[in-house]
């Protein structure tokens, strides 16, 4: 029983043994009395239902928020099964299940007092009052003998991952949850059984690539990344052929943050998806407000990581965003980049297949990976878009190479564009080799939406 409970049950006790009490001395009338009786036994029968309720309702998350806040020495244990879905493959559901309720009857059985709850099927989180490391230690070894008893051989053993947080001060529930789960997260670090105590100072990349995952959502959530466009010129009518939208993360200070001090962080956090997203929304939304406006824009290019590549639920995410907003197949470009470590591009390439007939695709940062002339072959593919290294090369073999680029991607029918254009030497050198769009400070930096309307207007 909880303190709560037992607080509430005392005060239901003093106040019948008062009624009694002034009743028998004639102080209160008989009438108050049967009234006091009778919401006194009203307050005892709606406590019993409680208590017996939050027993049902053992597995509830709110449940174990319930006990572990009303108790200032409880400690939080996070498990699981290691490499559940494989031992499912090798010992089969059924047999998968009972290891799960022997595991939940053998937690129940150590910790009398815990309270369970069920976060996925073999995944539990429990708050005790038991406490002590070496009691806790003792009991996940005690658990894990328990349904090791199981295994049919030791190849497919059967383990458990275990993370433990000692709160050491009554913070929010949510922080807690947080807290063991990165201790839980710790222990899944090594491949075998392991416990892991939360203790900050072991915890330090961990505990920083938490917060950067929050703040990376607070940030989207609060919208405050900001779009800016970059113009894309035609080279020889030097009119505005389109522009690339370039992210931008706009600090409460004011400062503005470069993507590439966030865009690397939530590649790491997997966020980056998220961010490519958000991104692809807000410049269909755009897009849909030059269209009612009839401002011409030509064709916006939007960067693609290569995680978002993978998101099986991309095209299904363009598809309804672009019915939603009136968008066309010339309106938005999809830039991706090949892979800078020479790793497998078999999804670059599926992507560029399933997408690129529909859409259209640039590879983005052209000729900075190992797999450059293979992305020639892909047909599918709108636009080249050269890297800034090329043109910032002045050798005359440098100048060769960018001069045969340019023609070998438009004999293949590849529309060429080079990012990066600073000064107009560059500029010249790329009209007299028919280079057919450029992207770069020498014409313009990214701008932010209205002063890219204003432009655009002129
Ligand atoms: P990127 O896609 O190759 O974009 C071109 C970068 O070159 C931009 O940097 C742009 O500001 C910069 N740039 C353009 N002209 C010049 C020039 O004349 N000189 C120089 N020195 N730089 C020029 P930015 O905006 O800092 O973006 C850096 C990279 O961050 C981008 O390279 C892209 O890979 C990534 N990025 C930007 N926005 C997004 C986004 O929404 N999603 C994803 N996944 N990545 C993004
Ligand atoms: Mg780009
Ligand atoms: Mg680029």
């Amino acid at each position: 029983m909880k303190n709560r409970d037992l607080a509430i049950l005392f005060i239901i006790y003093i106040g019948m043994m008062a009624n009694l009490i002034l009743w028998y001395f004639n102080a209160v009338s008989e009438m108050f009395f049967y009234i006091f009786t009778a919401l006194a036994l009203a307050a005892l029968f709606v406590l019993t239902l409680t208590i017996i309720l939050s027993r049902t309702t053992d597995d509830t998350l709110a449940n174990l928020k319930y006990n572990y806040m009303s108790s200032t020495k409880s400690v939080l244990v996070e498990l699981d099964i290691n490499n559940f879905r494989m031992l499912t493959l090798v010992y089969g559901v059924e047999k998968m299940n009972e290891v799960v309720s022997q595991l939940k009857q053998s937690i129940l059985y150590i910790f009398p007092d815990a309270t369970l709850y069920t976060k996925y099927t073999d995944h539990f989180i429990f708050c005790t009052h038991v406490t002590d490391k070496k009691d806790i230690k003792n009991a996940f070894t005690e658990i894990q003998r328990k349904i090791k008893e199981n295994e049919v051989d030791n190849i497919f053993s059967i383990g458990l991952s275990c993370g433990v947080y000692y709160p050491n001060y009554k913070e929010d529930f949510e922080q807690a949850l947080d807290n063991v789960y990165l201790a839980f997260k710790n222990s899944k670090q090594s491949i075998k059984n392991s416990i892991s105590f939360y203790e900050p100072n072991k915890l330090e990349g961990l505990i920083e690539e938490n917060k950067n995952i929050k703040e990376t959502i607070n940030h989207i959530l609060n919208k405050n990344f900001q779009i800016y466009y970059q113009p894309k010129y035609d080279t020889k009518t030097k009119n505005i052929i389109g522009s690339e939208a370039l992210i931008r993360l706009v600090a409460e200070t004011g400062e503005v943050i470069s993507p590439s001090v966030f865009i690397p962080i939530a590649e790491k956090n997997g966020l980056v998806t998220y961010i490519d997203r958000y991104v692809i929304k807000q410049v269909c939304i755009f897009i849909n407000k030059l269209k009612k406006e009839n401002i011409k824009f030509g064709t916006i290019s939007v960067n693609l990581s290569r995680a978002s590549l993978t998101d099986d639920d991309l095209i299904d995410f363009l598809e309804k965003l672009f019915a939603r907003y009136g968008i066309e197949k010339n309106d938005i470009e999809l830039e991706i980049t090949e892979g800078a470590e020479g790793q497998g591009n078999n999804f670059v390439q599926d992507f560029i297949e399933v997408f690129g007939n529909k859409y259209r695709i640039a590879i983005d940062d052209f000729g900075t990976g190992y797999s450059s002339l293979e992305f020639l072959k892909a047909s599918a593919v709108k636009t080249i878009k050269i890297d800034k290294s090329f043109i910032d090369d002045k050798s005359a073999s440098g100048r060769k190479i960018l001069t045969n680029l340019i023609e070998l991607a438009k004999e293949l029918k590849y529309e060429t564009i080079c990012e990066g254009v600073e000064k107009q030497e560059d500029y010249d050198f790329l009209k007299k080799i028919n280079c057919d769009y450029i992207q770069g400070f020498y014409f313009s930096k990214p701008l932010q939406e209205n002063e890219y309307i204003e432009l655009l207007k002129k």
